[in-house]
């Protein structure tokens, strides 16, 4: 049950000496009610009180890292059901398996292939999160030199160690327990071996139960022990792994069941890699915090980084690159100067069609706060001001012997008063960046 202004006031000190910067006690406890304030503006708050409200202002889904060092990833945290009532926090990471029954060599090939799934995509750097080992043979030494041998060639990838075997995870941990691997799964019948080995190394646990019922009792057992949890619900069927994930986000986020305030994890079942990667992106788009999986083909996986770049990334904050000046290829004084805005995708469309016309060229970002041409110029951030201002400060003036900007095509409206205040003669563009290569040909080919 939510604390209400009242429950919370009691708990104060009710001195009223405005330090949390609210006039009285009861203001601030009624702000904290609301979820306005924070309770450590408050610096007098006692001891228990601290505890006790500390409990009742906990995230309803606990945060649980993986892996150490800079790259070391966030799973749960969510405080939203819906990414348009405000963003997704920390995004699902996607897992890929090997098992400990592979060869060397095939063992090796699928290692190369899982570090080379990554790109990059408007100016970011997106990829796979972890490699997940299997202990197939059931065979602790055997979990444990492919655990090193994964370890020891997978690059910026995180582990994750899948066995339900306490003594193939003793056999394990010793030597990648330092790299922080998710492991798991604690069940029914082995969860106390597995809590003991998940404290003393001080890893993070799966614990998987066996449908929603059964895993919140299992849970509420385990979370007694150790709280550095990831929910498997143990269910593998595709419309009933979406039900019970999202009974679980309801459920911790709406009436803050305990049991269910940790991440999630979901494996995919399909054969058929479309079929697998569809189950994927489903499990991205509800609610799963871990995504595991077989596919380690770069036409497969890499829609599965994008669509989970989509989902959590935060809608009410355009991707923008920084405004600037770029040099696009070799160029020269007599190179072509193309004005956008620096909304991502428009910037990247337009570098990668100036790359693809093999004609070097400038390119002139305007500061649109991120916002696509159209959009910017609807609100006056991409006007003939806005880029006159912007052409004068980012010196392209000293890189060319030319005074030619290309604009593009949908604000061919703006090109004469554009010419009139910058000086510069303006040239319309395209209206789509994929008309870039042909435009550049004919206006700055020398064959042209
Ligand atoms: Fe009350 Fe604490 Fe605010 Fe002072 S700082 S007014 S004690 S809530």
């Amino acid at each position: 049950m939510a604390l209400t202004g009242l429950d919370i006031f009691k708990q104060l000190p009710k001195t009223n000496c405005k330090d949390c910067g609210m006039s009285t006690c009861l203001a601030f406890a009624m702000a904290l009610a609301r979820g306005s304030t924070e309770l450590d503006l408050c610096p007098h708050v006692s001891e228990t009180a601290k505890e006790f409200l500390g409990i009742a202002f906990a995230p309803p889904i606990r945060s649980v890292i993986v892996g150490a060092g800079p790259t070391q990833i966030t799973l749960g945290g969510e405080t939203v059901l819906f990414r348009h009532d405000k963003t997704f926090i920390n995004q699902t990471a996607i897992v890929i398996t090997v098992s400990d029954t592979m060869s060397p060599a095939e063992l090796d090939e699928k290692i190369r292939n899982i570090n080379d799934l990554n790109m990059n995509r408007m100016g970011l750097r997106i990829g796979v999160d972890a490699i997940a080992i299997t202990n197939c043979s059931q065979n602790p030494e055997i979990f444990k030199t492919v655990v090193d041998r994964v370890a020891a060639q997978a690059k910026n990838l995180h582990l994750v160690l899948l066995t339900e075997k306490p003594a193939a995870l003793e056999a394990a941990l010793p030597g990648s327990a330092a790299q922080r691997p998710l492991v798991g799964s604690a069940t029914a019948d082995n969860w106390q071996e597995m809590v003991a080995l998940a404290k003393r190394y001080a890893v993070p646990l799966i614990v998987k139960g066996n449908g929603v019922n059964d895993t919140a009792a299992l849970i509420e057992k385990v979370a007694n022990e150790y709280k550095e949890l990831v929910i498997d619900t143990g269910i593998r069927n595709t419309a009933e792994v979406i039900v019970a994930l999202t009974k679980i986000r309801r459920l911790a986020l709406k009436k803050k069941f305990r049991p269910f305030g940790f991440p999630t994890i979901a494996f995919t079942t399909a054969e058929d890699p479309n079929e697998e990667i569809v189950q994927a992106g489903v499990f991205v788009a509800k609610y799963a915090s871990v995504v595991v999986l077989k596919a380690d083909e770069k036409p497969y996986v890499l829609p599965l980084l994008t669509c989970r770049m989509n989902i959590y990334t935060d809608p009410e904050k355009p991707i923008a690159v920084e405004a600037n000046l770029y040099e696009i290829g070799a160029v020269t004084p007599e190179s072509p100067v193309y004005v956008c805005t620096n909304f991502s995708l428009t910037y990247y469309a337009v570098e990668g069609e100036v790359i693809a016309s093999k004609i070097p060229g400038y390119i002139i970002a305007v500061d649109t706060e991120g916002t696509s041409v159209l959009t910017a110029w609807a609100s006056g951030r991409f006007d003939a001001q806005t880029i006159t201002e912007f052409v004068q400060k980012c010196g392209i003036a000293e890189k060319v012997n030319h005074r030619s900007l290309v604009i593009p095509g949908y604000v061919a409206v703006i090109s004469g008063k554009l010419q009139e205040k910058s000086g510069w003669k303006v040239i319309v563009g395209p209206q789509e960046a994929i008309g870039i290569p042909a435009f550049a040909k004919a206006y700055y080919s020398k064959e042209a």
